[in-house]
């Protein structure tokens, strides 16, 4: 599939590199395409190889617009900035990756507020949901913060990688016109959904005002995001996408690695879920409860442990990489780089340290 001169040999005896789909390298094929991309200055909208990967995926998620950026965090700042002026607020699940994992910039540098909902992907009633939204219909208090974004996470990264069930999120979008609130999608993994639910990613697209998608998570792109919506929304997220310094100039090599990988990774996402799914039926045979198999939706599996970094440096010892997400859960991601044969040795590692642990109370 992949092989080739660029391919690196097994580094520090770690044979199966599972912490995340973040690790994968450019194929040779991708690399090509880097090589041969055609450049400009794209600050000056003078890359050819940025404008097409840009005109490509707007397309291919049903929007006017996108916009090429350096990350996925950087891609949910200019989107969810773009929306929502300094002093409102944005509501997104206690769990997301925005609130979680992004250093608390929409605070530190946005001078924007989060406020949290729990179980906002499947357990919170949407009515109580659209509660939470402080909308002003009779005009704003002097006083009450307004809701600009409500933000989800398609697939939810803390949650496994769990996809939003379609009817959902459009129930979301009804709710949110209502209430002149802009739906946001921290889309990194939104081609894992389009392909866990067998819709093309448009579908999912176009259910949204804003996206940000990341192209080096399953997709297996060395760099980069898109922010997409309509065009209005896409120049504002321009100015501060240059205002964070993300202005990039001959960025067209990387994305032809970006547009390399929509064209030619998405469909195989399939191929990773099936090998968590068969990861996870194997591990929870041998420690039941410590796996959920049926939660086990696209390319990632969670394990309940007693200690996940004592479980994960035991793992790294037999030569298989695994991350954490807590104290007491592991988490293990297929990838571009994992094929049947590594995830079969990853179990034959990982199925006997589970099988030492205690068991769990029923
Ligand atoms: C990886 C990720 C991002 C962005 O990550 P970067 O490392 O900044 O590219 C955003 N949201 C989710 C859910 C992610 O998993």
């Amino acid at each position: 599939m992949s092989g080739g001169p660029y391919r690196r040999a097994n580094v520090g005896g770690v044979s199966v590199d599972l912490r995340s789909d973040t690790v994968t390298r450019p194929t040779s094929g991708m690399r090509q395409a880097m090589a041969q991309a055609e450049v400009g200055d794209d600050v000056y909208r003078e890359d050819p190889s940025v404008r097409a990967l840009e005109e490509h995926v707007a397309g291919l998620l049903g929007h006017q617009a996108a916009l090429f950026v350096p990350s996925g965090t950087m891609g949910n700042f200019c989107a969810l900035r773009a929306s929502a002026p300094a002093g409102t607020e944005i509501v997104a699940d206690v769990d997301a990756h925005i609130v979680t994992y992004e250093l608390g910039g929409l605070a530190a540098l946005g001078g924007v507020q989060t406020r949290t909902l729990t179980g906002l992907a499947d357990a919170l009633d949407l009515a109580e949901v659209a509660a939470q939204l402080r909308a002003f219909p009779g005009g704003q208090t002097y006083n009450m913060i307004r809701t600009s974004v409500l933000a989800v996470e398609n697939t939810q990264v803390r949650a496994g990688g769990r996809v939003w069930a379609l009817d959902r999120l459009e129930r979301l979008r009804v709710i949110t016109d209502q209430a002149g609130v802009v739906l946001h999608c921290d889309g990194a993994r939104l081609w894992n959904a389009a392909v866990a639910l067998g819709v093309p990613p448009g579908r999912l697209g176009e259910i949204f005002g804003t996206l940000s998608v990341c192209l080096s998570k399953g997709l297996g792109a060395p760099v980069g995001s898109l922010v997409v919506g309509d065009a209005d929304l896409v120049e504002r997220a321009r100015e501060w996408r240059k205002r964070l310094g993300g202005g990039m100039r001959q960025a067209g090599v990387l994305a032809a690695a970006g547009l390399y990988a929509v064209r030619h990774h998405l469909e195989r996402l399939a191929d990773d879920h099936r090998r968590a799914g068969e990861l996870a039926e194997l591990l929870a045979d041998v420690a039941p409860g410590r796996v959920h198999p049926e939660l086990t939706e696209t390319n990632m599996v969670l394990v309940d442990v007693p200690d996940a970094h004592a479980f994960a440096g035991r793992a790294a010892a037999g030569g298989v990489l695994v991350g954490t997400v807590g104290p007491t859960t592991a988490r293990i991601v297929t990838h571009l780089d994992v094929d049947d044969a590594a995830v079969s040795r990853a179990g034959g590692v990982l199925a006997p340290l589970l099988r030492e642990l205690p068991p769990l109370p029923r």
